[in-house]
């Protein structure tokens, strides 16, 4: 039996005449998600992205799964393709709904005809679709207000179909429509959700990391890649410019006032990743930091380190508590590595009494005694760069 995976578009729909651009934009994601699943052929048309295998070996269970994490998707339904006469659909939806309607008591037929020409009205194939499932299961009922299942029959201008219940999809909006934008990504559990946040709402990522070997190790860094696979999965590929960070942490320690140590480093590390981002055509910078979590993350720290760039900052999870950020965590599979134990450079000099209000002005004059740009020239020379796809894992 021919199978084919029919996708509903998002907000995609909302787009008015950049729809087409948006649409173009998705079924390339789709392609390149796709192509470790086999070969697919992906079309459009009325508000449905049509995912047909080429080959037979194609891995349609894959496919399902990477779909789910595409986003502009709604929803979308692994389907069995049936000629378009109403026999071949009497035969088929029993068939390949099979082992469902053996595992429920009641049913209920949708019918869809978006080709008009098709004989029957969508109230008859019901009826037909209906007796037939009846006919071959005599221990289902059909109950139209809250069935176990709904039988779906799509009679399209290319086809027929017919699937059971539609998967929930990722949602969101197509990777690469909104633009480009630098994630600041340590091995903890916010910086990977705050990444996937944004790529839902359309944002392409590069990837930053700071490092400072040997107070931190090259585990910690993996640590990093292996979390940005599992965000690729959603934001696609992506680069990582990992920054030597270890002279400049230093020079903080060495020159500047304890109490201040965070807050010049995370300044610091704004600015590194300004330029960086420049240099790459990023539009905007985006952190994990949530309002309150840490001393460093207070209104006052984050106005400090807000101030050291002119850039705009994405702060997505700046509303939301610890449990909110774990939820999502679970959800696209980062929790278990970022639980993993590991050193961040935020880590190596903390200091024991940390400012949370720090005044603008000391910090200002604080990180101008010490003449950090000869190391953030250096720093900058020598960024690693490391390719990240979700095909790695
Ligand atoms: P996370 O769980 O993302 O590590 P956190 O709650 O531990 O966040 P901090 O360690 O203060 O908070 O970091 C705040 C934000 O600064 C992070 O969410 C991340 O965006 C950025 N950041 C922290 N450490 C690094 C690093 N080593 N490289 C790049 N960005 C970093
Ligand atoms: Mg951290």
């Amino acid at each position: 039996m021919k199978e084919i995976l029919l996708l509903k578009d998002g907000e995609i729909v909302l787009k008015g005449l950049n729809r087409r651009s948006f649409e173009d934009v998705l079924k390339k994601n789709l392609k390149h998600a796709l192509r470790s699943a086999g070969r697919f052929e992906i079309t459009s048309a009325q508000s449905t992205i049509y995912v047909k295998p080429l080959d037979d070996d194609a891995d349609l269970e894959k496919a399902c799964e990477i779909v789910s994490r595409v986003f502009g998707i709604i929803a979308f339904s692994r389907a069995a393709v049936c000629e378009k006469t109403i026999e071949s659909v009497l035969e088929t939806a029993p068939k390949y709904l099979e082992n469902q309607l053996n595992n429920i008591k009641t049913f209920k037929v949708e019918a869809k005809r978006s080709d008009k020409k098709f004989p029957l009205k969508s109230p008859e194939i019901c009826r037909e679709v209906g007796g037939e499932i009846l006919s071959k299961f005599p221990h289902l009922k059909v109950d139209v207000h809250n069935p176990d299942l709904v039988v779906n029959v799509e009679i399209r201008d290319f086809g027929a179909y017919v699937h059971g219940e539609p998967i929930r999809g990722a949602g969101g909006i197509p990777v690469g429509t909104g633009g480009r934008a630098a994630i600041l990504i340590s091995g903890g559990l916010d910086s990977p959700v705050a990444a996937y946040m944004m790529a839902k709402r359309g944002i392409r990522l590069t990837a930053i990391h700071f490092a400072s070997p040997p107070y931190t190790s090259p585990r910690a860094e993996d640590k990093v890649v292996r979390l940005l696979r599992r965000v690729s999965r959603y934001a696609g590929d992506m680069v990582m410019y990992t920054v030597p960070f270890t002279k400049l942490q230093e020079k903080i320690k060495d020159e500047c006032p304890e109490e201040l140590f965070t807050i010049i480093m995370r300044r610091l590390m704004m600015q590194i990743s300004e330029r960086i981002a420049e240099k790459y055509e990023c539009q905007a910078l985006i952190t994990g930091e949530s309002l309150g979590q840490v001393a460093s993350q207070t209104i006052g720290a984050l106005s400090c380190t807000d101030e050291a760039t002119d850039m705009l900052v994405f702060r997505p999870l700046i509303g939301m508590d610890k449990q909110e950020i774990i939820d999502i965590a679970y959800k696209i599979d980062t929790y278990d590595i970022s639980i993993e134990p590991y050193e961040d450079c935020c880590t190596v000099f903390t200091p024991k009494h940390p400012r949370t209000r720090p005044v603008l002005k000391y910090v200002k004059e604080a990180q101008e005694k010490p003449n950090f740009e000869p190391l953030v020239e250096e720093a900058l020379q020598n960024l690693k760069v490391t390719r990240i796809s979700a095909d790695d894992e």
